[in-house]
């Protein structure tokens, strides 16, 4: 049985050229697509197995990564995006047309990750980006309708694949967020 984690990787993880300079991400429409430039490489690209992050058609996983808010920009039809949930931690910006999550933005400028977007580098018209480098979220691909037989096997095939695979976040990113609620406390004190 074949294990699809998502188009972009499936036959393999295509490593980053190290020196991606940004380029434009564009959705799925063929008519007045709307177009963000990102300035500068992605960092923590990784598989997402979370139900809210955008995946295309048949992928089990998302593939996204995180970019400096202030290198992000709309320049092409952004009047086709809505959020997604503006309740959500995340702001999800998707185009109503085709439905493509063209960043996340989070606003509250508390939460650990406040100062960063969540951007899909397959949007990316230019290929060299940083390759995805761990799978996040793993077991909640679950609540997307993977049956609990079917994990051993995509767990595997993201080890194959040098995805190692994290119920959560990575360990750095985990720390990142334990560290930031460390600073919170010892400033509220
Ligand atoms: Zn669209
Ligand atoms: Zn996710």
């Amino acid at each position: 049985m074949t294990v699809h984690i998502h188009p972009s990787i499936d036959s393999g993880v295509k490593q980053g050229t190290g020196n991606f300079a940004g380029g434009t991400l564009v959705c799925k429409c063929a008519d007045k697509p709307v177009k963000v430039a990102i300035k500068g490489d992605v960092a923590h690209n990784h598989a997402c197995g979370c139900t809210k992050c955008w995946k295309p058609e048949g992928a089990t996983f998302s593939v996204v990564a995180v970019v400096p808010r202030d290198n992000v920009k709309v320049i092409e039809n952004g009047d086709k995006l809505q959020i997604v949930d503006s309740a959500a931690a995340i702001q999800r910006y998707a185009c109503k047309a085709c439905g493509t999550h063209m960043y996340g933005r989070i606003e509250n400028t508390g939460h650990p990750f406040y100062g960063l977007d969540f951007i899909h580098p397959e949007l990316f018209q230019e290929g060299g980006w940083a390759a995805p480098g761990f799978a996040a979220f793993v077991s909640s691909v679950l609540e997307s309708g993977v049956q609990p037989g079917e994990m051993d096997g995509i767990r595997a095939r993201l080890k194959e694949l040098g995805l190692e695979p994290y119920d959560c976040l990575s360990p750095p990113l985990m720390d990142a967020i334990s560290s930031h609620v460390a600073k919170s406390k010892a400033k509220a004190a």
